[in-house]
């Protein structure tokens, strides 16, 4: 499991066998902070790994949207304000140039 000192914030891994289940004083290797630790300090890598993933998921979503958008432009639906932004970021929604080539739609 995972073990964080509360003074610097570093992250230790510890075999979970060494941490009895009524907690255990440790020390930390950094600062010299001493503290008591239980088996449900442990910082949940579970939650970390959803939020991983659901942030993987979102962007690769996004990336995928605004690459379609750049292929068939007005052909797919898009929303006024993401075409605001689009156009303010040189995206040619309405055809025209992009990347060198003239695009018309
Ligand atoms: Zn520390």
């Amino acid at each position: 499991m995972i073990i964080q000192c509360p003074n610097c914030k570093t992250k230790f891994k510890v075999d979970n066998n060494l941490i009895p289940s009524e907690g255990k004083k440790v020390k930390c290797s950094q600062c010299g902070e001493i503290w008591k630790t239980n088996r449900d300090d442990e910082i949940s890598s579970l939650s970390g790994l959803w939020l991983f993933w659901i942030i993987t998921i979102l962007l690769t979503s996004i990336i995928i949207y605004i690459g379609l958008i750049i292929v068939y432009g007005n052909k797919i639906p898009i929303p006024q304000i993401l075409i605001n932004i689009l156009i303010d970021l040189g995206v040619p929604i309405e055809g025209g140039n992009l990347f060198g080539r003239n695009f018309s739609r």
